[in-house]
């Protein structure tokens, strides 16, 4: 396989997108806006600088890297000939029935599809193509250039040989490939929602303050982030989505988001790419400092 597509150049479609062309794959990178193209190309320049910067590659690297890369509007340019097309777009389900709708038609009849979403159902997703024997879950972690993780979800109509094609292309790229079936919220963000969930109510109820709380898993359970911390990293609005998932999915009331979260979604509070969640961000520094309305 040498040819992959990247569908959406936000957070993880720039990441997707750059440690397979550090590995030599020739990638397009596709948005439908020319201003998330042009910021998530130069993210990976960014991010490849940093790296060289860290002695961690060379400038011959950093230039390979980047002319394996092109950037595209138009979906069908972007994918023509692509074995492997990575859809990283908006978590939305009308958005990705779409796209994968319009991948079936416009795709070479072999290519694999695979979606990198948090928390959509693959097989949902597969059943708007006729091909769901290659449709598959390929979940990074963010920053995806750092982050080992990759979790695989193999959907209802996943085959076999798709499953270890994509768990073998993962190990190519030095990351850790994890296979699970398609259920709500797979395995990482099953667990990973309630923990950050429960967090957010303990806040809510008073038990302990912002602090407290990501002091208690950091400290005593080695967590490299508190779990109110690493919320306002992947932005509330998206925690909300995903517990929103479990909630519909299991029909289990021990999902329900609980309602502090909800209003400060509302509110538009959505973490760092807001500025303010359950701390409070100021560009530049790095400063951990609770954001007023919990002080
Ligand atoms: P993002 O908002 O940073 O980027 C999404 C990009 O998709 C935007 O640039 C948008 O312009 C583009 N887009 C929207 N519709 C499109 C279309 N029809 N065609 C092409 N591009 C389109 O989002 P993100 O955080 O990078 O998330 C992308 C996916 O990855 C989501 O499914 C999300 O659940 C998943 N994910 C996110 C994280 C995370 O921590 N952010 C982690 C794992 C998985």
């Amino acid at each position: 396989m040498n040819k992959i597509a990247v569908i959406g150049a936000g957070t993880m479609g720039n990441g997707i997108a750059h440690v397979f062309a550090q590995k030599g794959f020739r990638v397009s990178l596709i948005d439908v806006s020319p201003d998330a193209l042009n910021k998530g190309l130069s993210a990976i320049t960014k991010n490849l600088d940093r790296m060289l910067a860290k002695e961690k590659i060379t400038t011959e690297d950093k230039e390979k890297t980047l002319a394996n890369i092109q950037g595209f509007s138009s979906l069908e340019a972007g994918v023509a000939d692509a074995e492997l097309i990575i859809e990283a777009a908006t978590e939305n389900v009308a958005i990705k029935l779409n796209i994968f709708r319009e991948l079936d038609k416009i795709t070479i009849p072999e290519a694999i599809l695979a979606s990198n979403t948090s928390s959509i159902s693959i097989t949902q997703i597969a059943a708007v193509t006729k091909r769901p024997d290659k449709v598959i879950g390929m979940h990074f972690m963010n920053p995806v250039p750092v982050m080992k993780l990759v979790e695989i979800i193999k959907g209802y109509s996943t085959s076999d040989t798709v499953t270890s094609q994509v768990i073998q292309l993962s190990k190519t790229l030095d990351k850790i490939p994890v296979e699970v079936n398609d259920y709500p919220g797979f395995i990482a963000n099953r667990i990973l929602m309630p923990m950050i969930n429960e967090a957010i109510i303990s806040l809510f109820e008073g038990v302990a303050g912002v602090m407290e709380i990501d002091n208690v898993m950091k400290l005593g359970m080695s967590h490299p982030m508190g779990p109110l911390q690493l919320a306002d990293f992947i932005g509330l609005d998206v925690c909300l989505s995903i517990l929103n998932v479990l909630h519909d999915g299991f029909g289990n009331p021990k999902y329900a988001p609980c309602p502090l979260l909800v209003n400060m979604v509302m509110a538009g509070n959505l973490g760092i790419k807001s500025g303010t969640g359950f701390y409070e961000y100021t560009p530049g520094s790095k400063d951990l400092k609770v954001a007023p309305s919990f002080r």
